[in-house]
């Protein structure tokens, strides 16, 4: 067995360290690496099961040009020519480049040292727009830096930790265990939940606000007012070291307990209730996420959080201050490098004197000396033909961006488009003219940045598949290519890290937060996770001391007004969209490991009952979403947990994996004028029933083709696939359909039955003793135990069950284990339920009969649900 490799988790921003070990039969173990300070040897389900995302099925292995193989010369080449015409013909602003939280550092480096420093324009974008510009725009404007005050260890050094926006037990999984446990240990510590939804999270809230969508800046406004009315608030610190406590308070003073929970949603007495809990509690930590930052207002959001810590003097001390948890690995990495239009290099502005500094640095003589265009308003110059030649970089636009669609029309009409990928067939990918190979985790070498300003290694550990190269590598070339070879020497992700480093110490002596300077010369291959500004040492906490990156080293209170109430349409639903717990982002990579689909296999809609009962959709039914830029068609999940009159839908589903699962086709793109992110949590929606004629369900060794199918979601299944489906209107030929969709050969003997008086109807192919595909057929949502079925595609079946396969029906000796709650040890519901039945009265109890709970621990609050049910079942 050959010896680990510590790497980095590429999916959220907690940034978990991992530790991947090649093993002789080609596959790589996975384990937390105990060592990392992130995560101290934890991983959640989706970074437990990364070895199982690591086939080369579906990856793009070679450069094409036109759909066709080409060199890897005449690519770069026909990408550095087509680039520098159309500069030379229409300007450097007819260029851009859209790249991605998923690049490395040193990636990211180079592609914004190629826009901003050669082209000369700042039209170098990133799919980050979508995830924190807000927190980005918010800090700038309290502290005059982008920095990220605490760390992790404040989570549990706090006496309350108030989580806004953010479903942390899903979407940061490890970062919520931590708090978790340290809740355990500290039976003080309170945990309050602000967010419309009552998600996982809310299972260790001790308060649960289920604030109306966008009544955040109320809350906290509302909030500042009452630290003031309760003596909480902190006078040395606000003369001190602030400016702008008076002007903000004014806005404030309007906000009383009432006014609050009118504008929130709330009640009186749970708005006061969190008020005395934030006013009793010192040590206070309020972390933050996309439900914040994903707004028309996220801006004045996250300034609202900020003014309440900076009112407290709570900031930058153990168990204190306001956090931003980042949604991808490396979106703080991009912030360092300048990959948002509209910030330079290493933190610095385009103020002139940081244009000269960074001209002078990288002798780009033609540097951009303004910003460029942000993600939203670069897709609609695309779209108005301002655009000629895009490159997109380890993104998915025509699947994440809001209105998604007009993105993909965008796309297909510029005259240019290459997109870098690991991936041949994503829904971007396939629009593009040119397609360069990207290497993917595990197969790269550079460096990414935590939540916590913590720059960790990835290191490869696997040799790139076929002709795929580095981000940064292809960058390079084609800069070269471009005539800028003096600019971009580099032969190795070290050299481009190094000159980062300078960078990030050039004309600094402590006038910029970022700063790297303490690692110049440090061993790249040996390099400890560390938190910047690294000047002699890592910086654990920033602005203890009262002093910021401001003019006058003062933080800013902005007077934020909390905005008008949202008003829906008549007969509208407020769109919420976001994440699922076992996928990430548009599953190109998680949509391998059949156990992370195991959990929620197909694109869903949350909806309130009233809302559901209002509009006649049924439980498990499907639900049709439609606004005028968009449709979408997806599973009902009828649940209280919802609010009433918002509907939840997960970002993750592409015309990959789904028939009409795109739902930020339907996002309106309205942007935060101060951030430029789009408010991918507020759009309006009309929801009702699709009336579908007949259901289905398949589990196939193939994926199968799935053409004249209205509604299909295919996920991996260990040994295939499995299939949803739905159909408004019926096939002609039922079994000519079939054929097709399965690829039935000619001759092939299909077995069937059908039942006239229930309308249901199976089909199965068996070849030899193995099962090719079944299909359940009927005009309700087929009740068929998925966990069942999909365990056939492993077992040797004899002729003697088939007829029981057909009739779906699991033999007495091979209980239904439900649907999956548990992904890392593949534990079902029902099994949980037995166990719970049988005297596990506990979650503890449950993972010691079955392990389940016991890994991530992302799945425990649902365990704690059926334990509970259960429980209240027996009492009946
Ligand atoms: S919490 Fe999970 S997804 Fe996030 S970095 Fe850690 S292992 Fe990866």
């Amino acid at each position: 067995m050959s010896q680990p490799t510590k790497t980095t988790c590429p999916y959220c921003g907690v940034g978990c360290g991992v530790l991947a070990t090649p093993q002789a039969d080609g596959t790589v173990t996975i384990a937390g690496d105990p060592e990392h300070p992130a995560n101290l040897g934890r991983l959640c389900s989706k970074g437990s099961a990364l070895g199982e995302t690591l086939s080369h099925d579906g990856r793009l292995l070679h450069p094409e040009i036109g759909g066709r193989r080409a060199g890897w010369d005449d690519a770069l080449e026909l990408v550095a020519s087509r680039f520098r015409e159309t500069i030379a013909e229409h300007g450097p602003e007819a260029v851009a480049i859209y790249g991605s939280g998923q690049l490395l550092t040193e990636d990211y480096y180079v592609a914004n040292k190629l826009m901003k420093g050669f082209v000369g324009s700042a039209n170098i974008d990133t799919n980050s727009r979508l995830c924190m510009a807000s927190s980005v725009a918010g800090h700038k404007r309290a502290f005059g830096s982008d920095t990220v005050p605490g760390n992790y260890e404040d989570l549990e050094l706090a006496d309350l930790v108030i989580l806004v926006g953010s479903n942390l037990s899903w979407c940061h999984p490890v970062l919520y265990q931590r708090i978790v446990a340290a809740k355990a240990r500290r039976t003080n510590m309170k945990i309050v939940l602000i967010d419309p939804r009552r998600t996982t999270t809310a299972d260790q809230a001790d308060l649960h606000l289920a604030i109306k969508p966008d009544g955040d800046t109320a809350l906290f406004v509302g909030l500042l007012k009452s630290l003031v009315e309760r003596n909480a608030v902190d006078p040395e610190f606000i003369g001190g070291s602030t400016n702008g406590f008076g002007a903000a308070l004014d806005v404030a003073r309007e906000w009383t307990l009432e006014r609050v929970a009118e504008a929130t949603g709330l009640s009186v007495r749970d708005v006061a209730v969190f008020y005395d809990l934030f006013a009793a509690n010192t040590r206070t930590v309020t972390v933050y996420s996309q439900g914040v930052n994903q707004s028309a207002t996220g801006t004045d959001k996250v300034n609202a959080i900020i003014n309440c810590h900076l009112a407290t003097g709570r900031i930058g001390l153990p168990g204190m201050g306001p956090f931003s948890v980042t949604g991808q690995p490396n979106a703080m990495g991009g912030r360092e490098v300048g990959g948002l239009a509209n910030m330079l290099a290493a933190h610095m502005d385009f103020d002139p004197v940081s244009v000269d500094r960074v001209r002078r640095f990288w002798r780009a003589e033609n540097i951009a000396e303004a910003p460029g265009l942000k993600a939203v308003e670069l897709f609609k110059a695309i779209a108005a033909g301002k655009i000629k030649a895009l490159w997109i970089m380890a993104t998915n636009p025509v699947d994440s961006m809001p209105e998604a669609d007009a993105v993909r029309a965008a796309i297909r009409a510029c005259p240019f488009v290459v997109v870098s990928d690991m991936n041949a067939a994503t829904d971007t990918a396939v629009e593009a003219h040119v397609r360069l190979p990207a290497a993917g985790w595990g197969e790269k070498d550079g460096t990414v940045t935590n939540s916590e300003r913590r720059v960790s290694r990835q290191r490869p550990f696997l040799v790139a598949p076929g002709e795929a190269k580095p981000d940064w590598w292809i960058v390079t070339q084609v800069a070269r290519r471009m005539g800028f070879g003096e600019a971009f020497p580099y032969e190795s992700a070290n050299e481009i890290f190094a000159e980062h480093v300078a960078l990030s110490g050039f004309e600094n002596a402590g006038a910029r937060d970022f700063d790297l300077s303490g690692l110049t010369g440090a061993d790249y291959d040996t390099l400890q996770p560390v938190q910047w500004p690294v000047r002699l040492a890592g910086t654990a906490r920033m602005f203890g001391s009262g002093q910021f990156y401001t003019p006058d080293a003062r933080a800013r209170f902005v007077p934020v007004a909390p905005p008008p109430p949202i008003v829906t349409p008549p007969g509208m639903l407020v769109l919420n969209t976001g994440r699922v717990r076992d996928h990430w982002h548009t599953m190109t990579r998680t949509g391998k490991a059949s156990r992370l689909s195991a959990h929620m296999a197909e694109p869903f809609a949350e909806l309130h009952p009233d809302d559901a009962a209002d509009k006649s959709i049924r439980h498990a039914s499907l639900v049709k979403l439609e606004n005028q830029h968009g449709t979408a068609l997806v599973r009902a999940l009828v649940t209280d947990r919802q609010q009433r009159g918002s509907v939840f839908v997960p970002m993750h589903w592409t015309g990959q994996f789904s028939a009409a699962g795109r739902v930020d086709a339907l996002v309106t793109a309205q942007t935060d004028p101060q951030s430029g992110q789009p408010a991918l949590k507020m759009a309006m929606v009309v929801a009702g029933p699709a009336l579908a004629r007949r259901y289905g369900f398949a589990v196939s060794r193939r994926k199968p083709k799935l053409d004249g199918a209205d509604y299909w979601a295919a996920a991996e299944a260990d040994g295939g696939w499995r299939t949803e489906l739905a159909f408004i209107t019926e096939p002609a030929d039922w079994e000519a359909w079939v054929r097709e969709a399965f690829g039935v050969e000619d001759g092939a003997y299909l077995l069937t039955i059908r039942d006239k008086a229930s309308g249901r109807e199976s089909l199965a192919l068996f070849v030899g003793e193995e099962l090719e595909f079944a299909l359940y057929l009927a005009p309700d949502p087929v009740l068929v135990s998925r966990q069942w079925a999909v365990g056939l595609l492993r077992e040797k079946i004899s002729a003697r069950r088939r007829a029981d396969i057909l009739a779906g029906r699991p033999g007495g000796d091979r209980p239904d284990p439900g649907p999956i709650v548990c992904a890392c040890f593949g534990v079902g519901a029902n099994q949980i339920a037995a166990a719970a039945r049988a005297g596990c009265h506990s979650v503890e109890a449950i993972g010691v009969a079955l392990k389940a709970g016991t890994n991530c621990g992302s799945c425990r609050a649902e365990i704690r649900g059926i334990v509970e049910l259960n429980r209240l079942e027996a009492a009946e």
